[in-house]
């Protein structure tokens, strides 16, 4: 096996155990770039005290925003492996002996010889001849299985919580320190997804932390000047 294959094999395995984890880091993620950003632009346009306003508006648009994207996506997912099911079922019915050759041709390919190959493709066949195809054509496991109720609650709650971070600066702070304290808060928590990420990815520390918190700086950078530019 090529380092690459063990490389996505464990990456897979990963992505399998901790599906959700990875999409909450990510809603975190966003609502604090989204809502830091929001945050800074209201703070450098001069309206601070819309900044509570802001902050709440940005918290509760960004979680249902974030709820109806991942759920059609992971929906349109589900609905895509719910089709090829069935696409399976018939070809199993229509084409048994040629389903067989595909199975024994997928485990020749993946390294087996022929005759094991063969072996391996009848036992699975009479055991499970569904679920056979389903794991080891199509690539669905139970484990990976789209669930798009729960993707959207942990996307939603997960922006939520990390919307929350800046606005909490923006609050403290006295007027001159709203903006420093915004992006502090904000740094704080991007930190703080970095350092999971880069622990759920098994990815390198430093240069994950690094691309987050540049991604999330650049994103706040732009806001800033864009809410700098509107009259007070
Ligand atoms: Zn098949």
């Amino acid at each position: 096996m090529s380092i690459e294959a063990v490389y996505q094999r464990n990456e897979h395995h990963r992505g399998s155990k901790s599906g959700w984890l990875r999409a909450a880091v990510l809603g975190a993620n966003d609502g604090l770039v989204s809502n830091a950003s929001l945050l800074i632009g209201v703070a450098a346009a001069g309206r601070t005290s819309f900044l509570p306003v802001a902050g709440l508006a940005g918290i509760t648009a960004g979680a249902m925003s974030m709820a109806v994207g991942e759920y059609i996506s992971v929906q349109s997912q589900a609905d895509i492996e719910a089709s090829d099911r069935q696409m399976e079922i018939e070809h199993l019915a229509e084409d048994p002996e040629g389903e067989l050759e595909e199975l024994t041709q997928i485990y020749v390919e993946r390294g087996l010889p022929r005759e094991l190959a063969e072996k391996v493709a009848q036992t699975f066949t009479e055991k499970d001849v569904l679920a056979a195809h389903l794991r080891d054509e199509l690539g669905h496991f139970d484990n990976n299985k789209a669930q798009p109720s729960k993707a959207a609650f942990a996307s939603a709650v997960s922006f939520a919580l990390g919307a929350t971070v800046p606005l909490i600066g923006a609050l403290v702070g006295s007027t001159a320190t709203k903006v420093t304290l915004i992006i502090v808060f904000a740094f704080v928590g991007l930190f703080g997804t970095g350092v999971i990420s880069s622990k759920l990815a098994g990815s390198p520390m430093r240069r994950t932390v690094l691309r987050v918190l540049i991604g999330g700086g650049i994103g706040m950078a732009i806001t800033a000047g864009i809410g700098s530019l509107i009259p007070a």
